[in-house]
């Protein structure tokens, strides 16, 4: 019920305009994200590597809707990695892109350009992509256009999402030598047509899935702050004998930070997934939806103003 009432909240343009006047709202973003411009993204991907933490950035924004705006977001990233590369951040930082941003919905054609920029930037700073996994009805084309960049940039990873009925097949598709697949549960609400609706069968499908990937020769990236789920692929880790670096936990930043600092002093690769820029309240809106105790958190430093 609250779930669904912070997802319609993250497309409620009155709402968003109301909590961004809101002064007490900034100190829930700095949670949860790093800030409105690259400077800041930089500041805090420097922290973060420092605590010997990867990154993968993400900018914030909703799906575009002009090939203005999608060109303008490629070149957001293209300008961040080569920043990234002269301050020394990467491969400690990679970037993840949703395919909207990029104009998939306007024409999949100049997305798949304008992720192609990308990842060339990205291999220039000797770094990696990942595209974000969205709504199920964008699944097939993110997956085809996958296909399509990992023949120039082999290690543009995908994102699955295990509340799909379909992933335990696209984990097998995946499981290859050089591929890198991030496992998450699934952000959106979808339909029970195509996905699991009760949390039980969403987990029972997350470790399926994790199970052909630990299994595979591909590089699996375990998306979760989920205990349980830690717990089993740390498990799974060591029955299928994969040594750090062969695999790696990915959680989002202000989001469990003593797990983080946990996993990586057992020797783990951690990767905090580091969302920046202005257009946060989509993002912020999820989050509250997935954690009932950041509703609270988020009251009180919205009434301590
Ligand atoms: P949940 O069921 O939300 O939480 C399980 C348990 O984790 C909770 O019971 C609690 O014990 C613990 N927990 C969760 N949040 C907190 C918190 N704030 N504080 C303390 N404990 C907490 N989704 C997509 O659809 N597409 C993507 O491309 C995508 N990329 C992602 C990338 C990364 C790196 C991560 C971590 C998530 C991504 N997601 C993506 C979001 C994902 O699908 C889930 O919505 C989100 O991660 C919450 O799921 P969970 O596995 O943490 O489990």
């Amino acid at each position: 019920m609250l779930r669904s009432l912070f997802r319609a909240a993250a497309g409620s343009a009155r709402l968003e305009r109301l909590v961004e006047s809101t002064p007490g709202s900034k100190e829930m973003v700095k949670r949860f994200v790093a800030g409105g411009d690259a400077e800041g993204a930089l500041r805090t991907v420097r922290g973060l590597t420092d605590d010997g933490l990867a990154v993968s950035l993400d900018h914030l924004g909703p799906e575009s809707a002009t090939p203005e705006r999608a060109r303008a977001v490629r070149d957001e990233y293209v300008a961040l990695l080569s920043r990234l590369r002269d301050a020394g951040l990467t491969p400690a930082a990679e970037v993840s892109v949703k395919l909207s941003a990029l104009g998939q919905l306007i024409d999949e054609k100049t997305a798949y350009e304008h992720a192609r920029a990308i990842c060339s930037a990205a291999a220039e700073a000797g770094t990696t992509v990942t595209l974000a996994a969205e709504e199920h009805t964008t699944t097939d084309a993110t997956l085809e256009t996958l296909v399509e960049l990992r023949r120039e940039f082999p290690s543009t990873g995908a994102v699955l999402q295990a509340y799909l009925r379909r992933t335990e097949g696209d984990c097998r598709e995946l499981a290859t030598a050089g591929s890198r697949v991030r496992l998450c549960k699934g952000a959106y609400a979808e339909p029970e047509s195509v996905a699991f609706q009760s949390s039980l069968d969403v987990d029972k499908s997350y470790v399926r899935c994790l199970n052909i990937l630990m299994a595979g020769e591909g590089y699996p990236m375990v998306a979760t702050h989920d205990p349980r789920l830690i717990a089993i692929a740390e498990d799974r880790a060591r029955w299928f004998d994969r040594g750090p670096g062969e695999f790696e936990f990915q959680l989002l930043y202000g989001v469990r930070p003593e797990e983080q600092a946990r996993l990586a002093a057992g020797g783990h690769t951690v990767r905090v997934y580091l969302p920046y820029g202005r257009q946060w309240y989509g993002y912020l809106m999820h989050r509250l939806a997935e954690r009932p105790a950041n509703v609270a958190l988020f009251a009180r430093a919205v009434s301590s103003r």
